[in-house]
């Protein structure tokens, strides 16, 4: 596995495996790597014949009050695990490799981007659109890889490659989760055993709630109990719990669809989604 932290050095890195006549697969992620990454990379491996992993912490994405500073960064660990999963180029660029100075232009990610998650972190997914399309040309990969945990994510993600003509594919991926029923997430980490206990519940709860959607029961009234349960979990502030169409994520009151949500439990925020 190479490892790169310069646009040039990507550059040739891609290059060279071109050359080879290798079709490429891009993983973009932010580090503190976990199982879910990994298994991004194995679909990459599925879809194209090289897979490029980038690590990068988008300042962009963060607002002013969020946990950029303190987010975990693992470096070491994170290049072993990209390198036994079978990456072929490690692209680690430092954040005036991204946005050198001067930088000024930023995509604006339009009216999806500004609900569910969007509600509360203004700005996160303009700042997500501009570092995405700014790796896809980067690397000019032949698909990429997103998961389905960050599920609004993947669909702005759609919408931006689809409205700015970009030659991709984009590939959805599973949501993988511990034995318990937690999503991983590289902001498990902050969580402490016992929060961690309670963090499972975000996951059953929603399983439960899509199970009574799925029996026709009223979207209002399941949503409104789910939300019940989580705080008599000891969910410290609920942001949302929305049932959304899984294709256009607009607001539906019935099965089939989405159901998104995102909870705190002290000072972090977990996000969760389950089909319907
Ligand atoms: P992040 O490092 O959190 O920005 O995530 C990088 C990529 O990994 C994104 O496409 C995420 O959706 C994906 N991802 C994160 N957690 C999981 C998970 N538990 N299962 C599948 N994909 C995930």
């Amino acid at each position: 596995m190479e490892v790169v932290r310069s646009r040039q050095a990507l550059t040739q890195a891609i290059r060279a495996l071109r050359v080879l006549g290798k079709t490429i697969g891009l993983v973009p992620t932010m580090g503190a790597l976990h199982n879910g990454h990994v298994s991004l990379v194995g679909l990459g491996l599925r879809h194209a014949q090289a897979v490029v992993a980038s690590i990068f912490v988008n300042p962009a994405q963060f607002g002013p009050n969020e946990d950029f500073s303190r987010y975990p960064r693992t470096e070491q660990e994170d290049l072993e695990k990209l390198k036994a999963a079978g990456v072929s180029i490690a692209y680690l660029p430092a954040v005036d490799e991204m946005y050198p100075q001067g930088f000024a232009t930023y995509i604006s990610a339009g009216k999806i981007a500004n609900e569910l998650c969007g509600v509360f972190r203004p700005g996160h997914f303009d700042g997500v659109a501009t570092v995405v399309t700014k790796l896809l040309m980067q690397a000019s990969p032949d698909s990429a890889i997103f998961g389905e945990k960050d599920y609004q994510q993947l669909h702005v993600i759609r919408q931006v490659v689809r409205d700015l003509d970009i030659a991709v594919r984009i590939v959805g991926a599973p949501i993988m989760r511990e034995k318990e029923g937690l999503a991983m997430s590289s902001r498990n980490r902050y969580l402490s055993e016992s929060e961690r206990v309670t963090a499972a519940v975000l996951y059953r709860t929603l399983q439960q709630a899509a199970s009574k959607l799925r029996e026709g029961r009223r979207a209002e009234s399941v949503i409104k109990d789910a939300k019940n349960a989580l705080q008599k979990a000891g969910f410290t502030k609920i942001d949302y719990i929305e049932l959304r169409n899984a294709q256009t994520l607009l607001p539906t009151y019935s099965a089939p669809g989405r159901l998104l949500a995102a909870a705190w439990l002290g000072n972090t925020r977990l996000i969760d989604n389950v089909e319907v």
